[in-house]
């Protein structure tokens, strides 16, 4: 059981996508939990900021944690893919993970994230684990990677890409999480697939 059964039958509102180790001040976001009924996805962005979280919420059943490996810091991370899949391994979902070619702008970590993502997809398909995907530039390689896996266990994170690979991925079984570029940019977006409770 990823979370609290009691938190888990008392929530009001799920949201998917949270980084604990942001917050200036956790007490104050762990209260709002508590006041509003609000159960969080933290994502984990490296095994630092997995450790650090683990700290901040170690007493706030309101949050679960996950480790990922975001694309953002596939250039910092020291390759040991044996660290990596311990670590997939002691988390029951996974997140933060994907590509991002457009914020990243260092071109020579393509090849790397792609990689790193792939492999991710690949211990979550055996697995069955779901993950939380970060998508930005890179719509198509993150369709690519998940459709050559079959894998139906994504949730996607702030989508903002062309309408074209929103529809891919939601055929393909994506859920996305509600936001206002979808909302904007894709006129048929919100009544044509599913999104996750928010
Ligand atoms: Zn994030």
């Amino acid at each position: 059981m990823v979370v609290n059964p009691e938190i888990w039958q008392e929530a009001q509102w799920i949201d998917m996508h949270v980084h604990a180790d942001h917050y200036q001040d956790i007490n104050l976001a762990i209260d709002q939990c508590k006041k509003h009924g609000i159960l969080a996805w933290s994502c984990a962005m490296d095994v630092d900021s997995y450790e650090r979280s683990r700290t901040l919420l170690a007493d706030a059943p309101q949050f679960f944690l996950t480790f990922g490996l975001h694309p953002w810091e596939v250039k910092n991370w020291d390759r040991d893919w044996e660290t990596l899949t311990i670590n997939l391994n002691k988390s029951p979902l996974i997140g933060e993970v994907g590509i991002d070619y457009h914020w990243e702008q260092d071109r020579s970590f393509d090849t790397l994230q792609y990689d790193v993502f792939e492999f991710i997809v690949s211990h979550a398909s055996k697995t069955g684990k779901w993950l939380n995907v970060h998508t930005k530039g890179a719509e198509k390689e993150v369709f690519e990677i998940l459709k050559r896996h079959q894998f139906q266990k994504a949730i996607i994170h702030w989508y903002s890409g062309p309408e074209q690979w929103f529809h891919k991925m939601a055929d393909l079984g994506c859920l996305f999480i509600p936001n206002s570029a979808i909302e904007q940019n894709l006129p048929n977006g919100p009544t044509k697939t599913r999104f996750c409770r928010d």
